[in-house]
């Protein structure tokens, strides 16, 4: 069976390159792309979500984060809008393009991502962190050191000039152990890993 796989931008980013597309090949996988703007599509999914909240607007595109903090600070200001995170809107596109094709392979940048991923049970489908695509194929890698993640921190900085920026655990920790403030941000952007996806543990061997 034909088995395509799916390179998501962080790992593209830290990895990517001719020799990693030649090796994939060469093991029987052809790459794959999304042809839609997911990033837009969710981003203006927030705007709307903003527009109709009573309270503060969680970012969903982090799942350990929604997790950390729903578990350990469960603040009752924030809402959670049912938005996938931009990695499963483009699984969604792949699975109904490549239906009955072939095989897809969808990498993430982090195992929660993989484990969310996995939960839609979308038939032919099989999510993996870039790390263990890697391992499982014995590709050879080349890192790159990154500055910033691909997906940088501000995402939703255009919608809206109340976001407050929670990009680590140890900022979400600060946050929510002090009292919650007076005037809410509209949207809380929160992302597990300190300044993005870029040290997940899927991409970032020192993360594991
Ligand atoms: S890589 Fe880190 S910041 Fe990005 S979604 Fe996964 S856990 Fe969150």
């Amino acid at each position: 069976m034909k088995q395509y796989v799916w390179l998501n931008p962080v790992s593209v980013a830290m990895y990517g390159g001719d020799d990693l597309i030649a090796q994939l090949k060469a093991k029987g996988m052809e790459p794959v792309e999304c042809r839609l703007d997911h990033a837009g599509f969710v981003r203006e999914k927030y705007r709307h979500a903003m527009g109709k909240a009573g309270g503060c607007v969680a970012d969903m595109r982090c799942p350990l984060a929604v997790d950390y903090v729903k578990e350990r600070y469960a603040p009752d200001f924030l809402e959670y809008p049912p938005i996938e995170p931009i990695l499963l809107h483009c699984a969604r596109e792949l699975h109904q393009r490549l239906l009955g094709a072939g095989e897809l392979l969808v990498t993430t940048p982090c195992r929660a991502l993989k484990e969310l991923g996995t939960s839609l049970r979308l038939p032919g489908v099989e999510f993996l962190t870039f790390l263990e695509l890697a391992r499982r194929h014995g590709i050879s890698l080349h890192k790159k050191e990154l500055e910033e993640s691909p997906i940088p921190p501000g995402f939703f900085a255009e919608l809206n000039d109340r976001i407050e920026i929670l990009d680590s655990r140890v900022k979400m920790d600060d946050y929510f152990s002090a009292p919650a403030p007076k005037t809410l941000p509209a949207l809380l952007e929160l992302l597990y890993c300190e300044g993005g996806c870029h040290r997940g543990d899927g991409v970032w061997e020192g993360a594991e």
